[in-house]
Order: C-alpha cells, then sequence, then structure tokens
C-alpha cells in the first residue's frame, strides 16, 4: 500500500529509535548503560494510583467530555491561576493523549501548506517533524551555546516573515535544560508584539523539574498582551512520573482550543478517562513527590555534570530545568579511535559510545545542533557513575 506524502516527509522520533536499538541490544543478551530515556526512573506515586483504580471502581470507565473532566479542566485552571496567576476560562483549556498530541493537534488546527513555524535549535526532536506532518515549512533558528541555547530578539526578527504562524518556546527545554528568564521573554515579547501574525507555543512540560530558586515564568504571564496570541501546553507525564498515562493539556484562545477540540473529536474522542481521574490527583494532591524526586535530580544533575566536565575534551553546562545534560563534544570530533576510525560527526561520536563502552546517549544532530550528545539523568546513580567513567574511558582512548 503506498502512503501518504506526509509520511514520508517525517521521520520516526530519534529517541523512540535510540530506546528501541537499547532494547534491542538489551535484547541480544548486552548490558547497556542507557542515557537515553526520556522519562523519570520514579513510578507514579500512590495516591495517583489509588486515584485511579478508584474511578474504575466507581464506574467512571466511559467516554468523557472531549476536552477533558471538568475536574481536571478545574485542576488545569487551578494550576495556571495559582502558579503564574493566569486566569484561564473553562472554554480555553483542553485535555489531550500527552502534550504531545495537544501539540500535533494546535498544529493541524492552525498550519497550512506553507505556513512558517519558527523552531529554535537545540530543539525537541518531534517539533519539526509535527511541523512537516501538517504540511507547514519548519522554520529552524540555531542558537548556540554562547547564546546559552536561547533564542535573541535578533534571531527572532531575522526569522518572521509574513508567512510566520508559530514560534515554538520550550522552557525549561529538551534536551539543554536552558530556560528563559522574565526579562529574556519580554525581550522576545518586544519583537513579538510587532508581528500580529505570529502566534507562540509554550512548551512547559518541564517546569517542575526546575533547580533555580524562583519558579520559571511563563510568556503569557510575563507580556499580557500576547496573552491571546500564547497556546501554553503542559502535562503530567515528567512532573508526576506519568508518561504511560498520556495526559497533556494546553490553554489559550478558544478558537484554537474549539478547533482542537473538534479535531480531537474526529480523532480520539477523549483521553482516557482513568488517566484523567489519576491527573486530577496528581494536580490537586500532595506535591512532596515532586519535591522529592526534583531534590534526587539535582543531585545527580550536579554529579553527572562534574564527571563529564573533568573529561579533557568534554564541556557541560549544569542546566536549570529538566533530566538532560547537553554535552558538548566538538573537541574530540576529528580524533581517532584504537581501531583507526576518524569520529567525524556527533551520530560517530554517539556510536563509538554504544559499540566500545555500550553507553547509549543521543547525538546533538538529533536536535538541530551537531557537535553535542544528550545525556539524561533519569536513571539510577549507579548507572549515571558507571557510565560516566566509561565515556571518560572512551575519550581517554581517542588520539
Ligand atoms: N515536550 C517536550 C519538550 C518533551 O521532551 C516531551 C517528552 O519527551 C513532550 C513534550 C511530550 O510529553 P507528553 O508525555 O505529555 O506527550
Amino acid at each position: 500500500m503506498t502512503t501518504a506524502a506526509r509520511v514520508a516527509r517525517i521521520k520516526p522520533s530519534p529517541s523512540s529509535a535510540a530506546a528501541q536499538r537499547v532494547r534491542e541490544l538489551t535484547a541480544q543478551g548486552h548490558r547497556i548503560l542507557d542515557l537515553t530515556v526520556g522519562e523519570p526512573d520514579f513510578d507514579t506515586p500512590d495516591h495517583v494510583k489509588a486515584a485511579a483504580i478508584a474511578a474504575v471502581e466507581r464506574g467512571e470507565t466511559k467516554y468523557t467530555p472531549v476536552n477533558g473532566t471538568p475536574e481536571l479542566r478545574a485542576a488545569i485552571r487551578a494550576k495556571l491561576g495559582h502558579r503564574h496567576g493566569l486566569h484561564y476560562p473553562d472554554e480555553e483549556i483542553t485535555v489531550g493523549g500527552g502534550a504531545k498530541q495537544v501539540i500535533f493537534l494546535a498544529l493541524m488546527a492552525t498550519v497550512d501548506h506553507g505556513d512558517e513555524v519558527v523552531i529554535p535549535a537545540p530543539y525537541w526532536v518531534s517539533y519539526p517533524d509535527m511541523v512537516l506532518a501538517n504540511d507547514g515549512t519548519p522554520v529552524i533558528v540555531d542558537c548556540p551555546e554562547s547564546d546559552r541555547f536561547k533564542l535573541t530578539p535578533a534571531r527572532l526578527e531575522a526569522a518572521i516573515t509574513p508567512r510566520t504562524r508559530w514560534l515554538v518556546l520550550n522552557s525549561p527545554g529538551n534536551p539543554t535544560g536552558a530556560a528563559y528568564s522574565a526579562e529574556e521573554l519580554r525581550a522576545l515579547a518586544g519583537v513579538l508584539l510587532t508581528h500580529p501574525q505570529v502566534h507562540v507555543l509554550t512548551d512547559e512540560i518541564y517546569d517542575e523539574i526546575w533547580y533555580e530558586p524562583e519558579s520559571v515564568p511563563t510568556l503569557a504571564a510575563v507580556e499580557p498582551r500576547l496573552r491571546d496570541r500564547v497556546f501554553l501546553t503542559n502535562g503530567v507525564s515528567k512532573t508526576y512520573a506519568m508518561t504511560g498515562w498520556r495526559i497533556g493539556y494546553g490553554a489559550g484562545p478558544r478558537e484554537l482550543v474549539g478547533a482542537i477540540n473538534k479535531l480531537q473529536s474526529q480523532m480520539s474522542s477523549c483521553p482516557s478517562s482513568i488517566s484523567q481521574a489519576a491527573a486530577v490527583a496528581a494536580l490537586t494532591g500532595p506535591q512532596d513527590f515532586v519535591a522529592t524526586t526534583v531534590a534526587t535530580y539535582r543531585g545527580r544533575r550536579d554529579r553527572v555534570a562534574k564527571l563529564l566536565a573533568d573529561v579533557p575534551g568534554l564541556s557541560v553546562t549544569a542546566p536549570s530545568g529538566g533530566f538532560y545534560l547537553f554535552v558538548n563534544c566538538g573537541g574530540l570530533l576529528g580524533k581517532r579511535t584504537p581501531a583507526g576510525d576518524v569520529l567525524r560527526t556527533d551520530e560517530e561520536f554517539a556510536r563509538y559510545l554504544l559499540e566500545s563502552e555500550r553507553v547509549a546517549v543521543i547525538h546533538g544532530a538529533a536536535y538541530g545542533t551537531p557537535g553535542y550528545f544528550r545525556v539524561s539523568f533519569a536513571t539510577s546513580t549507579a548507572v549515571l557513575d558507571e557510565a560516566c567513567e566509561a565515556i571518560a574511558r572512551a575519550c581517554a582512548r581517542l588520539s
């Protein structure tokens, strides 16, 4: 059967491909030190699981409203009000099968053939392919490490054209953990205010996995004049170790939310009723799980950043949020392995780590920024220590 052109335009997610490769090698009996993981290594909190079981026992096993249960929308409304002082009426909130689905539907609802979407690189691997799948044109803007991997107003201005529909802002970002301060958001808003055709999709999925004293700001609150041009997305996957429950949400202009709901009504009818009950418990229940896991991530972040910074040829900046380190390996490219192969690219470097030391990482080019690799510290300290030692050994053998 021939498939539609949109399928040929996109590739499977490199993180899913890396995870699959790790599974294959493990199935062949290899012990892999897996640093590709894009999800918490903690179990979902017990009170969240209990809420799901209670929902099943109450018979909440049927379709829900297309935009989510009133209870979950109320919990999301409360979170946005309490955290950011943002007030979204019910019809400006939608719930979907993960933030990923909500983002995809937002693009599907708004992007016509040839519309442009500005994506700062390094970017989460899915954004460009989601744009391509919806007939749009991704406009990738390089944001080098010298700009702390962040979009500057000048680079934003240069990327905008009359066809620009969206800017995607992921803060804290995957893969770098970089986050925009209120001042930096204000500076970007200054550019955006002069281009009324541009909407902003903010992806805040890592907002609670955060290591700085002040909580991470959000564009719609920093610049209220942009509030009706911002679509804020988030979810419970990362904060509450609920990646498999598939609940994400979006808040923004009611026409957009209405269009997303219309698409969702034809696509999935609604997210899982049981997962929605669990998400209510996650958002409204005790939050000590978040504090405890963030403290653990912080310890791992500091440890891995130090171990890798000590490796000659690698450099790393500790992230403000998320559970990834984006490691600069540019100093080792062009070097030769003991087998005599020259490592020309970050992809070859990542393959060398996998083949020589069984350490799995994801190469930077997958995120639009060659010369780096991503390490996830959502795994045990024992694995992290062993993997960092192995990376150091592999690097020391290069000449
Ligand atoms: N946005 C970013 C930046 C992510 O890294 C991920 C997951 O890896 C998602 C969105 C998707 O989250 P969800 O599980 O809610 O679909």
